[in-house]
């Protein structure tokens, strides 16, 4: 068949259709198909629309702070909160002496110590507390804190055994991650290096990654060391706690290895303290000067951060955006799935929706590490590959993030459709990772996510050892479920 009688096929087609169901006039007088896709209502285009105003004035301690002050990263830096006491102080009567009391209660059981910009703590619902999703992020609550499941690890992705000097961890390949710094702007329930970032808490005394230049060439000289290594990601603790001066002597002395192709500076800043971008002009030119110098070197440099929620996007977060991406700087998002948070199709979908909006491009979802004190913020597998059916279609394909499980013992990410063998009863999915090490690695369901006789068997060593030996010999003998 020629090619011109193919089209004259699909043009008689098409114009049947089109008599089937006759085009309606838009105010423009332009002839549509409305019934292909009815009109969106309002609602729908809700990621387009961001928190506006001086939204903060509803905080007692920030009642007089004008937009200039609320701007400025050193005020928010200064005035961020790091005891329940200030809290108190901050919120005053928004909120009952009784919710504080039990903050302070989950803070004595908890491995993260608190530190929460006046940004954020605006953004809190103080009308709602215990259901607000950016509350359960940062503030636990005893009254809502579950117990472990028994796999459970203070380092649950065995970081200490791939790290060839200190706070550098050579998993992959190609690629390694460098740990410069031990502090964030803020600090996260959830963190899977509460082993080490922030100050120690009741429950944990950290190994600590102090800024310490010594311990930087240690790793710097491993890196060169290395010819097949790449990509190096710059975490922690978080790059937006490293001085201009520091960022930018990372930058420049990673990216002048020759080996080194590709490098990611990872900060939840501009999720916690977007005024960064808008204030401190020699930050901003540190990570400007590092791109360019990539750029020039044909390398590659992105901005990796960490929103979770689509409340945690507002007005000043579109401002701090626009400027990075004025500037030419990639910026991708690292987002992870929790109970009560984004566990919804519709909030994570809301969430990639707005990212993408503002050119953050949403690279991955994880599932919640197996870390200790957080099982109430754990989904199952199950919800995370419920959801990704969801996102995935909605939006542009380079914009829908993977959901991605950190396997717990150190068998890097996994898709999390890709396991082995998953026992939706016992919660147990078996993976391997043939790039990385021999496995088979185990991720385990939140115990609350199972049934009362199965939660029965977990508390049971024998029972737990006989529920694992099953699910390793299925996956063995191939089967998927
Ligand atoms: C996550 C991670 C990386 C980067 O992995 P990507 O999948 O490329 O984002 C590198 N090293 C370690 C140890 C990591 O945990
Ligand atoms: S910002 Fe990142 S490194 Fe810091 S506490 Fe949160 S999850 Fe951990």
């Amino acid at each position: 068949m020629s090619i011109s009688s193919d089209v004259r096929v699909a043009d008689s087609s098409a114009r049947r259709t089109v008599s089937l169901a006759p085009a309606e006039a838009n105010s423009n007088g332009l002839l549509f198909r409305r019934h292909v896709k009815p009109p969106v209502s309002h609602a729908e285009l809700e990621h387009s629309r961001f928190l506006e105003g001086e939204f903060w004035r509803g905080i007692p301690a920030y009642s007089e702070i004008d937009r200039e002050t609320f701007l400025d990263y050193s005020w928010q830096a200064r005035h961020s909160l790091t005891t329940t006491s200030r809290l108190r102080h901050a919120v005053g009567e928004r909120v009952s002496p009784a919710f504080l009391d039990d903050v302070e209660l989950g803070f004595h059981q908890a491995p993260m110590a608190m530190r929460l910009s006046p940004y954020i703590v605006s953004l809190i619902d103080w009308d709602d507390p215990y259901n607000c999703p950016l509350r359960i992020q940062f503030l636990p609550v005893a009254r809502r804190l579950m117990t472990d499941h028994p796999r459970t690890h203070l380092d649950s992705l065995n970081e200490q055994e791939d790290a060839p000097v200190p706070g550098l961890i050579h998993r992959y390949f190609d690629k390694a991650l460098f740990l410069p710094i031990s502090t964030c702007p803020v600090y996260c329930r959830f963190c899977t290096r509460s082993y080490a970032v922030g100050s120690d808490t009741d429950e944990v005394k950290k190994l600590s990654f102090r800024v310490n230049p010594d311990r930087w060439q240690q790793a710097f000289a491993y890196i060169e060391s290395r010819p097949e290594l790449e990509d190096i990601v710059i975490s922690g603790g978080d790059a937006y706690n490293l001085r201009a001066d520091q960022l930018e002597e990372i930058g420049l002395t990673l990216l002048a290895i020759p080996n080194v192709r590709r490098i990611r500076i990872a900060t939840k800043g501009l999720a916690i303290m977007p005024q960064k971008i808008l204030s401190d002009q020699a930050w901003l030119d540190a990570v400007t000067t590092v791109d360019q110098y990539a750029r020039k070197h044909q390398k590659d440099m992105v901005i990796h951060t960490h929103f979770n929620h689509p409340r945690e996007i507002t007005w000043i977060t579109q401002q701090a955006l626009a400027i990075l991406h004025q500037r030419g700087i990639t910026v991708r998002n690292q987002a992870v799935l929790q109970r009560g948070v984004n566990d919804t199709a519709e909030t994570m979908t809301q969430l990639v929706r707005r990212l993408s909006y503002i050119n953050v491009h949403p690279y991955y979802v994880y599932v919640c590490d197996m870390v200790r004190g957080i099982e109430d913020l754990r989904t199952s597998l199950a919800t995370a590959i419920a959801i990704e059916k969801h996102v995935r279609g909605y939006t542009a394909g380079f914009n829908t993030p993977t959901f991605v499980c950190d396997l717990p013992g150190g068998g890097g990410k996994r898709c999390v459709h890709s396991y082995e063998y998953y026992n939706r009863e016992t919660g147990i999915a078996v993976y391997v990772a043939p790039s990385v090490k021999p496995g088979p690695f185990l991720y385990f369901d939140p115990l609350h996510s199972l049934s009362e006789t199965t939660r029965t068997r977990w508390a049971d060593e024998q029972e737990q050892r006989l529920m694992i030996d099953e699910a390793v010999q299925m996956a063995s003998a191939g089967h998927r479920s």
